[in-house]
């Protein structure tokens, strides 16, 4: 069983992307960089804030999910970092840099794939 773990923008999750439905209905329908669990038992588990610009409390918010989620004997396999945060984090490479380093399990770029290319037109 994959337990995905979705990470975004603290800045823009649930208020510009309105309750991160966009991810979770990509899911669902297994879309965008949730096409690989097409035929796969998963789920999300969690779906975290960076904490906010410039992404220094990342680290102790992953160890802060691995905590609560002991008791419960439930631990992500993957994490899937969304678009509002590849698309507008001026931190974006160290953000993901100390993720990939401190994770310890797989990371991928990407999650639902609604981004509209323009405003109008
Ligand atoms: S660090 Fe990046 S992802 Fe986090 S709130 Fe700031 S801009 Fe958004």
């Amino acid at each position: 069983m994959e337990k995905i773990l979705v990470i975004g923008c603290r800045n823009t999750m649930d208020d510009v992307c309105i309750g991160c439905s966009r991810c979770l209905v990509a899911f669902n329908r297994r879309e965008g960089e949730f096409k690989r669990y097409e035929g796969v038992d998963a789920e999300i588990m969690g779906i975290l804030n960076c904490g906010g610009c410039p992404g220094a409390s990342i680290v102790p918010r992953l160890a802060q999910v691995k905590l609560w989620n002991m008791p419960l004997d439930e631990q992500p396999t993957k994490i899937h970092l969304g678009p509002c945060l590849a698309d507008n984090c001026r931190y974006y490479d160290a953000l993901v840099g100390k993720i990939r380093a401190k994770a310890g399990i797989e990371v991928v770029e990407g999650t639902h794939p609604y981004m509209p290319a323009k405003v109008w037109g």
